[in-house]
């Protein structure tokens, strides 16, 4: 007789999820890269097809702007004359 209780390892706390930095594309605006930090599994997600919004729903539009075309946060408010002081 034996018990095969071994635990898995999903686990209830979705907070504990894993985020790894990435590097996003040369940004239109400024000219640079950047770094974004991304959940894995959000990574993974994109990897098999999802889109953008369904793999990071924990990332805000102009983060996930951010990953789709590089333009940061920062730049896409100037590119569109956020503030006109
Ligand atoms: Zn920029």
């Amino acid at each position: 007789m034996f018990s095969n209780d071994e635990r898995t390892e999903m686990s209830q706390d979705t907070k504990a999820k894993m985020w790894t930095r990435i590097e996003t594309p040369r940004c239109s605006w400024c000219g640079y890269k950047g770094e974004l930090e991304v959940p894995n599994e959000g990574l993974f997600a994109r990897n098999q097809g999802a889109l953008i919004q369904d793999a990071f729903p924990e990332l805000s539009r102009p983060e996930r702007e951010q990953i789709v075309s590089g333009t940061h946060p920062e730049c896409w408010e100037q590119m569109f004359g956020g503030f006109d002081a």
